[in-house]
């Protein structure tokens, strides 16, 4: 082997992930420096919230990745969550590389670039778990796990410097409610064969013990449906497939019929049917029918388990949905957890619920109507068993789930851990993990149709006006400097009267006023020195009578 072979290794880069839930997207390198062939292993969104106003989906920055997209093979998808997929339908024909993932992935990709009619834009390689893909000196294969909608997996690459696992989303479940079951054989197999680095979902890393199973979510689902003596409505997560098909065995035991309300909930359970997890035994009806089915007859899965404003269960919360009522004696389950951010909006959607006189029931330990797919601290050291890795890498979490599994890690003997965090290029095969480089990383907005910069893009001014207001200030003036017109004002987002009762605006338009006439012709001369001594003006008169300055724009009209 010469020198420069051994500086050949096999990196990690998050561009998004790392110290945050939500936008996954990592890199992986075969190379030197930054000189390699690229993979990028998801690529994920963020939801925006009050800190970025008017912006629904955030997307990591892949300038980097974008410049070098030459040296990049392909997008390989670990599962179908927003966080992992959202991106790819802006973003992939940025890349012009194909998109290799299971078929369900794939369908609800092939979905969202039809509605935005980029479905030619983009190839989609459909892959088979358990079958490995080579890209020259690297090969891929998905492995089977279990999580919370319907084929997830965990992705292993075998390269020259040897094995490395990313683990994608993933709990163990030992009894799901679809299939697959979680791959414990092929993890043994390749922590048998050796694995350098295991890359691991740290989502629960600060909780001990064991998530519990579908399997009793199920159980616990049935009960409350059998026992419930009139309607029935489940809200959850509307990729999850294997609660909506528990939900439906329960509410046929019941001799119920399932009415599904909630468009992204029916396309997940079209995609369902395609790849055979959901069968057409089922039967699945539309809003309208629920009006006319008995009282005890019916149960409704429909969407809102975020309290989100537009979905049916809200509309259904105020009265107001157009096919759907709930009564006093009637039951709302939220078979799902609260996202952080979320509380508000999901405690309103209950509360008026109650208004209605509607049980609601959440989850908790004594009615166990969810379980969250991802590993707490006993299935993380089972699969640190199965695998046994030279080193590992949290990743998935923020940085106090991802510091918390590097120290279970660290107690349970693996050899080496390293945190990785976004833009950091970390060395993974062969060791030690390092830190061999830092690129530019941060944040896209979605704002309407354009992509915008999250740092310094237009949410930082539009953040600044809604907490100040903006005043517009119309000034005509001749050549000489002379005034040729009353000064025009507009106030948005300012308090309409002042303390004295006058009206905000008529005080700034003194203020205006004052300014310009105080100014002497000469001074009047000069736009810039027109547009600065009327901004301060106004903003010193806004600051006196409300205690607050507001944005001010000043345009002269010369005439
Ligand atoms: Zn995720
Ligand atoms: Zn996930």
């Amino acid at each position: 082997m010469t020198d420069l072979d051994q500086d050949v290794d096999f990196a990690v880069l998050p561009l998004g992930g790392a110290g945050e839930i939500g936008m996954n997207l990592y890199l992986y390198g075969w190379g030197r420096g930054l000189n390699r062939k690229w993979f990028m292993v998801d690529c994920g969104v963020m939801f925006g919230d009050a800190s970025t106003p008017g912006i629904d989906i955030i997307l990591p920055d892949i300038e980097f990745i974008e410049d070098r997209r030459k040296d990049l093979a392909a997008i390989l998808i670990t599962h179908a969550h927003e966080d992992h997929i959202g991106a790819v339908p802006y973003l992939a024909h940025r890349l012009g590389v194909p998109v290799y993932g299971t078929k369900f992935a794939l369908l609800l990709i092939r979905q969202k670039l039809e509605e935005l009619g980029l479905e030619d834009e983009v190839r989609l390689k459909e892959v088979r778990a358990g079958k490995k893909y080579s890209f020259g000196e690297v090969a891929v294969e998905w492995i089977p796990v279990t999580h919370s909608l319907p084929e997830p997996n965990a992705l292993a690459f075998f390269t020259p410097a040897g094995t490395v696992i990313h683990t994608g989303d993933f709990k163990i479940d030992r009894t799901p409610t679809i299939p697959p079951e979680f791959s414990f054989d092929r993890f043994r197999q390749l922590g048998d064969e050796g694995v350098e680095a295991l890359v691991c979902d740290s989502t629960n890393a600060i909780r001990p013990g064991r998530s519990p199973s579908e399997r009793e979510v199920a159980a616990e689902l049935r009960k409350i449906i059998m026992e419930a003596p009139q309607r029935v409505a489940v809200t959850t997560f509307s990729s999850h497939v294997g609660r909506i098909r528990a939900v439906v065995e329960a509410a046929e035991e019941a001799g119920r019929e399932v009415v599904v309300a909630g468009f992204a909930m029916r396309r997940v359970i079209e995609a369902a049917r395609e790849v055979g997890l959901l069968d057409t035994r089922h039967r699945f009806l539309d809003e309208e029918a629920f009006g006319y089915l008995e009282r005890d007859k019916v149960l409704l899965l429909c969407s809102g388990s975020q309290g989100e404003p537009n979905a049916a269960l809200s509309r259904i919360a105020d009265d107001a949905h157009r096919n759907i009522a709930l009564e006093e004696g009637d039951l709302v389950i939220f078979s799902s957890f609260t996202i952080p951010g979320n509380e508000k909006a999901v405690f309103s959607v209950v509360n008026r619920l109650a208004m209605l006189g509607v049980e609601v029931i959440m989850n908790t330990p004594e009615r166990l109507v969810h379980t969250s797919g991802h590993p707490r601290q006993e299935e993380l050291r089972e699969l640190y068993d199965l695998v046994r890795p030279k080193r590992l890498i949290p990743m998935h979490g923020e940085f106090l789930h991802m510091r918390a599994q590097q120290k279970l890690a660290e107690e349970h003997g693996i050899g080496e851990t390293a945190l990785m965090a976004d833009g950091e290029l970390l060395r993974l095969a062969p060791g030690p993990a390092e830190v061999l480089a830092e690129v530019e990383s941060g944040q896209w907005h979605l704002d309407g149709r354009l992509l915008t910069p999250g740092d310094d893009g237009p949410t930082k001014q539009r953040r600044k006006l809604s907490y100040v207001g903006v005043v517009a200030v119309s000034v005509a003036l001749d050549f000489k400097g002379n005034i040729r017109g009353a000064v025009q004002l507009v106030a948005d987002g300012l308090p309409e009267v002042t303390e004295h009762g006058e009206l905000m605006e008529d005080v700034l338009i003194d203020a205006a006023d004052a300014a310009l006439e105080g100014m002497g012709r000469a001074r009047r001369r000069n736009d810039e020195t027109v547009i600065d001594t009327l901004r301060l003006a106004v903003r010193r008169a806004a600051r006196a009578e409300w205690g607050k300055k507001p944005v001010v724009h000043v345009l002269v009209q010369r005439v």
